[in-house]
């Protein structure tokens, strides 16, 4: 019979399959465990509950992921990490069609603007309870490199702008290597209210914000796109899968490159991956055409 964890053991497993999630290693075997078994509670940030029901649920033939009936999601009672697998799935939708026709660079921050004001002072998902900011996005309307990451965290919320803490330390130095500066680039988020102690976005949430983004790029029209951890790149490409089966390849997205790296905050945890994420970039600047700087 399972025995009781305690709470600082849970913690750290819950931090653990975070990082292992970061990796894109999301396909866990659980085992249901008996509700005496179990203290259960909330934590501040969960692993997103429908990360692995979606993945169970698995692809249908367009690529996207599809709702499991109530039927076939076991009864069983949370586990130690507050997932409840009674919860029903949801969809990651795919991005919608891409607009007609290149908006002219000199109109892109005016249609910009105009996105920005659809926006408006936006309730339309939880999220807009605990934000202070609403993190539009960030740079040059007619960027040729775009970077999208997962949705803003403290200082971005207070600042209004994407990646300006830690996370966007790293990635400036990313961009640098890149040979570019980050006003060349433009920078958003899957979601622009700051999901409360920066937990991953839930689905809900994702598909009533992305739409504006995909807008975003679609003004934009980078010729390529990075999507910066795996929910950049599950809400991007409208499918949940592993980001070690996503990365190292161009995707060819809406008309551009869609590279896959890693979370910057991930590259934070875990450094040794900066090799990793450097390859990635590079792929990004043969499609760009650029060389890496030389060393100072
Ligand atoms: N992490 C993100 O995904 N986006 C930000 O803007 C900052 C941190």
């Amino acid at each position: 019979m399972p025995r009781a964890l305690d709470s600082n053991t849970r913690d750290a497993l819950a931090e653990r399959l975070r990082f292992y999630r970061d990796l894109g290693l999301t396909e866990f075997y659980r085992r249901p465990v008996e509700i005496a078994s179990v203290e259960t509670r909330e934590i501040d940030a969960p692993i997103s509950e429908s990360v692995a029901a979606e993945e169970l649920a698995g692809p249908n033939e367009r690529g996207s992921v599809v709702d499991t009936k109530d039927s076939e999601v076991p009864a069983t009672q949370p586990n130690f990490i507050g997932e409840d697998p009674t919860i029903k799935t949801r969809k990651v939708i795919s991005a919608p069609p891409q607009i007609a026709g290149a908006v002219p660079a000199e109109d892109r921050a005016a249609a910009l603007q105009a996105i920005r004001e659809d926006l408006g002072d936006c309730t339309r998902c939880a999220l807009h309870k605990g934000r202070n900011t609403i993190v539009f996005g960030v740079g040059n309307p007619a960027a040729r490199l775009m970077f999208v990451g997962e949705g803003p965290g403290a200082d971005e919320d207070a600042q209004g702008e994407p990646f300006v803490g830690r996370a966007g330390q790293l990635l400036n130095n990313m961009i640098a290597a890149m040979g570019l500066k980050r006003e060349e680039c433009y920078i958003a988020n899957i979601v622009k209210c700051r999901p409360p102690g920066n937990r991953t976005p839930e689905p809900d949430e994702a598909n009533t914000c992305s739409p504006f983004l995909f807008r975003q790029i679609d003004v934009v029209r980078p010729q390529v796109l990075v999507a910066l951890g795996a929910t950049a790149a599950t809400y991007l490409l409208g499918a949940r899968q592993p980001l070690a089966g996503l990365r190292g390849r161009v995707h060819a997205y809406r008309g551009m490159s869609l590279i896959v790296t890693y979370h910057p905050a991930f590259l934070l945890r875990d450094p040794r991956q900066k090799k990793e994420a450097w390859a990635d970039l590079q792929i990004a600047m043969k499609e760009l055409g650029l060389k890496a700087p030389a060393k100072a």
